[in-house]
């Protein structure tokens, strides 16, 4: 579904993303851990091209990701992302927030947006906030909309870059709860994550991430039972 293949990125003289190769299967949940500044939000922008890459190449469902115009918006919508800061439209309600891409973007009609943007708001747990404004509600059932707005869009694949850690703690679970059940139900997702209990039960595959490489990839048993590499024994013993 997803596939890069010598993947370097560059920031000036910093070389944020080192010859990144990573395949993910339909309906793969691939969690991708790692130190702060090891490149994983740069690599979940890459793969819907919020940020252009120096070399390699990008694949989505086989189609290479062209670099601008109307086909990347195209093909940037079957990448749904969900980030940290929830980053809904303040003055739009939650109903609006949800038909907003479909409508513009998709070309959909807003009685057809409408009737899919409900049944996600109902699917998310966050039905009945339909005509509220982002400010009314709490910062889980916001992240939860956030998740409607992005599945709205039909995507292939959903990124989600530490979808929880701008969270009061109490709202965690609600917002990895909703991501389960997407998971469950055969999504493909690129998860950035330091929850590392969702990491163990709902990761097919751990990516450790460090200076822009992929330094240790594998099962969550085997990641966390038995890290291989220096780098990720170190990142473990700091946060478990
Ligand atoms: P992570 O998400 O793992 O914390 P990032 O992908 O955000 O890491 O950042 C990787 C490195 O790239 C960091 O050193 C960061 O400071 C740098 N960086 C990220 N975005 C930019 C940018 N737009 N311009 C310059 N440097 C950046
Ligand atoms: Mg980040």
């Amino acid at each position: 579904m997803v596939v890069l293949s010598k993947v370097n990125k560059h920031f000036g003289a910093l070389h944020v993303l080192q010859d990144i190769d990573l395949t993910i299967t339909q309906g793969e949940v691939v969690v991708v851990i790692g130190p702060s500044g090891s490149g994983k939000s740069t690599l979940c922008r890459t793969i819907n091209r919020l940020e252009p890459i120096d070399s390699g190449s990008i694949t989505i469902d086989g189609r290479a990701l062209p670099q601008e115009g109307r086909a990347l918006a195209r093909l940037r919508s079957d990448v749904g992302m969900v980030f940290q800061s929830f980053n809904l439209f303040a003055h739009k309600t939650v109903l609006q927030n949800v038909m907003l891409g479909p409508v513009k973007v998709r070309r959909e009609t807003r009685q057809a947006a409408e009737l899919r943007a409900r049944q996600l708001l109902d699917r998310v747990g966050v039905g009945n906030q339909a005509d509220k404004y982002p400010a009314q509600l709490s910062g889980g059932q916001q992240q939860r909309v956030a998740i409607a707005r992005a599945l709205a869009m039909q995507p292939k694949v959903m990124l989600f870059d530490e979808p929880t850690s701008a969270l009061d703690p109490e709202m965690v679970n609600e917002v990895l709860e909703t991501m389960r059940s997407l998971a469950a139900d055969g999504m493909t997702m690129v998860v950035v994550t330091h929850e590392m209990g969702f990491a163990r039960s709902a990761a097919n595959r751990v990516i450790f991430m460090a200076d822009g490489r992929i330094v240790e990839e594998n099962t969550p048993d085997e990641f966390f039972g038995n890290p291989r590499s220096d780098r990720a024994r170190d990142f473990l013993s700091k946060i478990l």
